[in-house]
């Protein structure tokens, strides 16, 4: 039975689901890239031929473990650690760490699924992993933080390395907490390696790594918008989310001419009128990276609205840069959008549209461009810091830059020489899923039973 006609994708996803229960986004992500695939997989047999794509869903390892830490008040308390090796056929493991109460298998499944392709988008020698914990950061003292991060490392250096699997940030996990897993890596190895990207720039860290998700995702968006005749000048734009991603988008947003009205975090959002300038910027990273307090100070300060338990796509903009988390942009969200005339979204955060709202960005034909190709510009610095430690050299921020500009270009052709549509328009879902299908399968081909 062939896997990818329309009844092989519903018996696959069957399949899938039986073997994996209880995991819906792993199923969202993976359904969303067979849909994308079933076409060119006909039209390629040996891909069939060699079960490519049931070999790419199963992940080659997963590491599940305990993480006990003793609170400020000297209480024991337990989480759950974990380390997704989804696929290694064209580099090392590479993917983020996530601290978040809501982090389970399913969860990281998926984003170290999404990982295996946007890691291949890059152009560089990466596999696809992922990992965290259900440790919530929130309202933790640094010294929690520190110990927490001490013993999760206590387990996991056994399996990383920085030619086996190169962890990273992610949602919770930020410049303090690398610095913590490096410190604690660094003991227990007696090793001073790249195992870890995201490292402060006085212990082998990139310049612009901080920047490069919220960067890359508005240069990919800049290429999407090129192919309308458009830019950024003089357009409204809504971010979601208040952290790195976040922040960084509004940055270059500024930068390049446009108005951010919102911002975001888990308890509402704000929406500024006169745009989030580099100034009130400063305060929203003081508040976020240092305070660590919530985005409604901002309203408070700046005397703007605050809308609680909402989120921002109700706002009338040109252009939506969803940079908080998965499935923030529901179908009503999109039609009201879109009916606003919103003509681009970008995704800054993974999987932040439900397949029914990235269903009507394709019908309306607006520019929709997928968090793994918009926001591979993090991973992709990620990659560059790897080149340097393994040099151990630091590039310049113009080398950075401009390797990075260099990659979201290339990431755009890849998606518009495999999305683009007989009636010119360019899918960029279908593109990025089968640009970044075609090295790993390739790969995995050429390495036989692997
Ligand atoms: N967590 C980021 C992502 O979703 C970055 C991963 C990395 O730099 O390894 O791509």
């Amino acid at each position: 039975m062939s896997h990818t006609s329309s009844l092989g994708i519903n018996a696959f996803m069957a399949d899938l689901m039986a073997k994996n229960p209880a995991e819906p986004e792993f199923h969202q992500a993976v359904h969303e890239v067979v849909e994308s695939l079933n076409t060119f997989l006909d039209e390629n047999p040996k891909y069939k031929h060699a079960r490519v794509l049931e070999r790419i869903v199963e992940p080659e390892r997963i590491i599940m473990f305990r993480v006990p830490w003793v609170n400020d008040k000297g209480d024991m308390c337990v989480n759950r650690g974990f380390r997704i090796e989804m696929n290694s056929a064209i580099g090392p493991y590479k993917g983020g760490l996530r601290f978040h109460p809501t982090v389970n298998l399913g969860i990281l499944k998926f984003l170290a699924f999404e990982q295996v392709f946007k890691n291949s988008l890059t152009t560089l020698p990466m596999g696809g992993g992922k990992g965290g914990s259900d440790f919530d950061p929130k309202g933790k003292s640094d010294n929690e933080v520190m110990r927490f991060c001490q013993s999760f490392m206590t387990e996991l250096y056994r399996h990383i390395g920085p030619n086996t699997d190169v962890p990273a940030g992610d949602i919770g996990v930020g410049g303090r907490e690398i610095g913590f897993l490096f410190g604690q890596y660094k003991r227990i190895r007696n090793e001073f390696t790249g195992v870890l990207t995201g490292k402060g720039l006085n212990y082998g860290g990139s310049v612009i790594r901080p920047e490069a998700t919220g960067y890359g995702n508005v240069y990919f968006a800049r290429e999407m918008l090129k192919t309308r005749g458009e830019t950024f000048e003089g357009k409204t734009v809504l971010v979601s989310g208040a952290g790195n991603v976040a922040q960084f988008t509004v940055q270059k947003v500024n930068e390049l001419g446009g108005k951010v009205v919102t911002l975001s975090d888990s308890s509402g959002y704000i929406y500024d009128k006169d745009g989030i300038d580099d100034e009130k910027l400063k305060f929203v990273m003081y508040l976020k990276n240092i305070k660590r307090g919530r985005i409604s100070e901002y309203a408070d300060k700046y005397k703007v609205k605050y809308v609680e338990n909402e989120r921002p796509w109700g706002e009338k903009a040109d252009i939506a840069l969803p940079s908080a988390t998965q499935n923030e942009i529901n179908e009503v969200e999109a039609i009201t959008l879109v009916s606003n005339g919103c003509m681009c979204v970008s995704e800054g955060a993974n999987m932040p549209s439900t397949p029914e709202a990235i269903q009507v960005f394709l019908d309306k034909r607006i520019l929709f461009g997928p968090g793994k190709a918009a926001n591979a510009g993090g991973v992709a610095v990620s990659g560059l810091e790897m080149t340097q430690n393994s040099m151990r050299i630091g590039w310049s921020r113009e080398e950075v830059d401009n390797r990075l500009q260099n990659i979201m270009r290339s990431i755009h052709e890849t998606c518009v020489q495999y999305g683009t549509k007989d009636n010119e328009f360019i899918n960029y879902v279908d593109g990025a899923n089968i640009g970044g299908f075609v090295k790993v399968a390739d790969a995995m081909l050429s390495q036989g039973a692997v």
